[in-house]
């Protein structure tokens, strides 16, 4: 599903077919989950296939393998380069792309020198597919500011995550909406959470969350169409009285979300603010106008 024999992925400097390229047993990664990775888009659109946020999504794998003491070796220039030439490459028009940024052998708990770049691409369709999601409030929470930096983008915080989507498919829902250390909604294992009470929506702020790239972009669409956008903190007995609530993230886009441990989302959707941002995101992300940049 993710590479055959004639996908191309970028190593290390090197182009290399994806069922020859190999690794260390011994990385750190592996072992120890410290890698910091991304998720970015290319959509078709009408100035050809470009890459959405390129520019945000590289400063943000720098941030985060600052975070993680882990020296990046390319220029957030050179990887949208990179990014274009694997799409070109694979001649990919829309696809998903997953940088990685990994660690060589080391079993100790500090990090190291040897840092390796993998850049890969695959045609994915949305994530959470087109069915509005069942949700449940998550029995697992998010991890402490304190504890990690949640806002970066860190290979291990990701078992929290397979835990909390785990088990709300193990209890027939689609997926899960984590609560923060106190017990305010954070977001869902994969991606930003908005609610929508009485034409406002409402986020949770930054600090507690990953400063996802679709949430600012959403939070900017939606003020400049003259909506109320608030960050604030809630608790999930808000979100049962809300008209609409979905996630974003840029694998499942905009996830318009059906209930939240079994309670209806009260508006009809196609009356919903969240209904129209969802529209204009689609519509956005297939047309060069919108782009930051084209070709650097
Ligand atoms: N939260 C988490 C935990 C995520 O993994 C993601 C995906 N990167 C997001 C939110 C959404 O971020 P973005 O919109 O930048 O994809």
């Amino acid at each position: 599903m993710y590479y055959n024999s004639n996908t191309e992925l970028f190593h290390n400097g090197q182009w290399l077919k994806a069922n020859e390229a190999v690794t260390d047993l011994f990385s750190q990664t592996l072992h120890y989950g410290n890698g910091v990775f991304e998720g970015i888009r290319a959509y078709e659109t009408d100035g050809g296939t470009l890459v959405f946020k390129a520019r945000e999504h590289y400063e943000r794998l720098h941030y985060s393998a600052q975070k993680m003491h882990i020296r990046l070796p390319y220029t957030v220039d050179e990887l949208v380069k990179i990014t274009y030439e694997l799409l070109e490459r694979n001649k990919f028009k829309n696809a998903y792309i997953r940088p990685l940024v990994y660690l060589g052998a080391n079993m100790s708990l500090t990090t190291t020198n040897e840092v390796h770049v993998l850049i890969t691409a695959w045609e994915w369709g949305r994530y959470l597919g087109k069915e509005p999601v069942r949700v449940m409030v998550s029995s697992y929470r998010k991890s402490s500011p304190k504890a990690v930096p949640v806002e970066a983008k860190i290979t291990g915080h990701y078992t929290n995550s397979i835990l909390a989507t785990t088990e709300a498919k193990n209890k027939g829902f689609d997926e899960a909406l984590l609560l923060d250390h106190e017990g305010y909604v954070a977001e869902g294992p994969g991606a930003n959470f908005f609610y929508e009470k009485d034409e406002v929506l409402y986020t949770p702020p930054k600090g507690g969350i990953m400063a996802g790239i679709t949430r600012n972009t959403i939070i900017d669409y939606a003020r400049e169409m003259g909506y109320r956008v608030e960050e604030k903190y809630f608790r999930p007995e808000e979100v049962y009285e809300a008209d609409a609530a979905f996630f974003t993230g840029t694998a499942v886009e905009v996830a318009r979300i059906h209930s939240l441990d079994s309670h209806e989302m009260q508006g009809r959707w196609e009356d919903t603010l969240a209904y129209s941002l969802h529209l204009v995101y689609l519509q956005r992300v297939r047309h060069a106008e919108f782009y930051e940049f084209t070709l650097v």
